[in-house]
């Protein structure tokens, strides 16, 4: 068959009907598939946004019993001052003041460790802060995403419908005989195209080079015409 054919224009355009349909149907599946991975991209920020805030609430927490370990050593170490004043002994004084001496180290222990927090808690702060300000933007972006994919959907299933129309009005266009044959190719070519030019001796639909038969069928013939490697119907471009 030849391209100009007007009879056989109608099925070329049922067939790229037919494939338009296809290709959206294909869409249309994938469409739940990827909105769900947005969604986990979605959690996954907002994680390890969490996971910044837990740690810097965790230094603070942190620094909160060191605040209090050091109150108690304080009062500690007053009360021994307090009881020096009053014993009479000096082996009494001198055991309080060993006393009060290793309650300072232990002090002085607690201060370094303190100032070593509180510059972590600068750090975890500033993490905390930046990760939150990028990962909302990133955030916002990821549903804007989702927003478009479901946007998507409905206006897939929206061009779904009027092609569906447009495919049965090409349908009840064509005569029946390469209606059948088309049909029984599309059931037994496992992907499209199932209709093919010729280009010089060979099928492009499965890239193999066709008998004479074949290419005096379609041109010289101009009848319908199958590939006899993939069983396609193959013409010839006018
Ligand atoms: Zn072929």
């Amino acid at each position: 068959m030849l391209s100009t054919d007007s009879e056989f224009k109608k099925l070329l355009l049922l067939h790229s009907r037919d494939r338009r349909e296809k290709k959206m149907l294909d869409e249309l599946k994938n469409v739940p598939l990827e909105i769900s991975r947005t969604e986990e991209k979605i959690l996954i920020e907002k994680k390890s946004i969490e996971m910044a805030m837990d740690e810097w609430k965790s230094l603070e927490a942190k620094n909160n019993s060191l605040e209090s370990e050091l109150l108690s050593i304080h009062e500690q170490i007053n009360r021994q001052k307090n009881k020096q004043l009053e014993v009479k002994k000096n082996e009494e004084y001198q055991a309080l003041e060993s006393e009060i001496s290793s309650l300072k180290s232990k002090e002085s222990e607690k201060e370094d460790e303190q100032i070593e927090v509180l510059v972590k808690i600068d750090d975890a702060r500033e993490t905390a802060r930046i990760a939150e300000d990028k990962i909302s933007q990133r955030v916002v972006q990821l549903d804007l995403q989702k927003k478009g994919l479901i946007e998507r959907e409905s206006e897939i299933k929206g061009e779904l419908s009027t092609l569906k129309e447009e495919i049965e009005a090409s349908r009840s266009d064509i005569e029946q005989e390469p209606l059948r044959v088309y049909d029984r190719v599309k059931k037994v070519v496992s992907r499209p195209p199932y209709v093919a030019p010729l280009s010089d001796q060979t099928c492009t639909g499965c890239n193999l080079r066709v008998s004479n038969d074949v290419v005096s069928s379609a041109l010289v013939e101009q009848k319908l015409t199958q590939c006899d490697q993939c069983g396609r119907i193959v013409y010839v471009e006018r």
